[in-house]
């Protein structure tokens, strides 16, 4: 008998999609998360992924697996040649050791017969199962609509039993939906919208804008380590960094002072549609809310909007401020991102800054700028970094 690990993605997902490409990326990501795991063999079987694995790394893989996107279900389980009886002793097991550590009163059994030539239907292995473990367990009942634990017991060319039914997240892997660049602040909401958008199957690269000196090293190692964070769900990516801080000059300079938050979003959002060309993007991703700040009403989302022609997606536009934060803790970007170091945007904040910007009334300030000669001399400026998980 041996210990392996059942990954299951779900059906739901994979409708209209190409399964193999599907599942040749998620054995592919799963492969690259365990790889310093020892023997290690990942491998499709039946529409699912199976791993064997020596016995002490369990825990730590499925801590892993958890991590990644297109998983539904992990389940350890044991796997031996098909036999009724061992069937049996495993799951009469499988309750002793929930009854230890839970003290679980009810249970059932949750059998699949997929080998058909087994004799016994998938309704008479759970009797017969249940049945065995009633004679030998004191305190306990069946309960088949709201146990404390299920055993599931699959008969195929071997026996599988386990009872640990544990979730990831869902989604997508990665790469499976093409690229995206996320707009990268330092705050709480971007990293969960460029988290979001990667659990649909989205591979990233991130861009940061700051406005060195005004904002310190420190900042900027904040951003850093909030990619690193990102890149454990993400994989690999990288993060281009760019100094704000002349064209936020020029802007305090030559326009009216309401005006700034608006106007240094549009190039913000202008650079980055640059740099989603370098990176093989073709879409970007901030973490705007609707209604959150002056710069996120419908009229200054159209502002900003109209700066770019690529689709901008906006996961969280729709989330409340202390759901995002929730998703921040879940995902553990929170603690980073709290840390108070400034943002580019808090220099030369406006006092009031228009919350209804008309777009005729911005472009004409625009014009006043040499908006080509900016952008060139920032992106002359940018420096690149590869995010790689240490
Ligand atoms: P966040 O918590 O993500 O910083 P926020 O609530 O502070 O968001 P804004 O400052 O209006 O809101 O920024 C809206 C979005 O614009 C951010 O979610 C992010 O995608 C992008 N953005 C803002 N500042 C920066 C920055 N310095 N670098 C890169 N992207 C930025
Ligand atoms: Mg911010």
């Amino acid at each position: 008998m041996e210990r392996i690990i059942i990954v299951r993605y779900g059906e739901i997902m994979m409708k209209g999609l190409n399964k193999r490409f599907f599942e040749d990326k998620l054995v592919k990501h799963i492969r690259h998360a365990l790889k310093d795991l020892g023997n290690i063999r990942v491998y499709k079987k039946e529409s699912r992924i199976l791993i064997d694995f020596e016995d002490y790394n369990e825990n730590l893989i499925i801590k892993r697996l958890k991590k990644i996107f297109g998983i539904v279900l992990i389940s350890g389980a044991y796997r031996f040649p098909v036999d009724l009886d061992k069937i049996k002793e495993v799951a009469l097991n499988e309750i002793k050791r929930r009854i230890e550590n839970e003290g679980i009163k009810t249970f059932k059994v949750d059998s699949k017969r997929v080998d058909k030539k087994f004799p016994l239907k998938s309704l008479e292995i759970s009797s017969e199962i249940g049945a065995h473990i009633l004679r030998n367990v004191q305190d306990i009942k069946v309960d088949v609509h709201n146990p404390d634990a299920v055993v599931y017991v699959e008969v195929r060319d071997e026996a599988y039993v386990f009872s640990d039914k544990i979730y990831g997240h869902g989604g997508l892997p990665v790469g499976t939906g093409g690229k995206a660049l996320l707009l990268l602040s330092g705050g709480i909401d971007s990293p969960v919208a460029g988290w979001l958008m990667a659990k649909r199957g989205l591979e990233l690269d991130a861009v940061h804008f700051h406005s060195y000196p005004f904002t310190s090293e420190r900042a900027k190692e904040k951003v850093m380590d909030l990619a690193k964070i990102l890149s454990i769900y993400v994989g690999r990516f990288r993060l281009y960094s760019i100094n704000l801080l002349p064209i936020q000059k020029e802007i305090n300079e030559k326009c009216p002072e309401d005006e700034m938050t608006i106007l240094s979003r549009r190039f913000m959002m202008k650079l980055a549609q640059r740099v989603a060309k370098l990176s093989g993007s073709s879409a970007l991703v901030t973490g705007e809310s609707l209604g959150q700040v002056a710069s996120q009403t419908i009229e200054s989302l159209h502002t900003t909007n109209s700066a770019v022609e690529l689709p901008v997606f906006r996961p969280l536009i729709a989330t409340d401020k202390v759901d995002i934060i929730n998703m921040a803790k879940e995902i553990e970007t929170y603690e980073t991102s709290i840390l108070p170091y400034e943002d580019c945007c808090t220099v030369f904040l406006p006092k009031r800054p228009v919350t209804k910007p008309r777009l005729d009334k911005i472009l004409k300030s625009e014009e006043k700028l040499d908006v080509e000669a900016l952008i060139e001399e920032a992106l002359g400026n940018m420096e690149v970094e590869d995010i790689i998980l240490d």
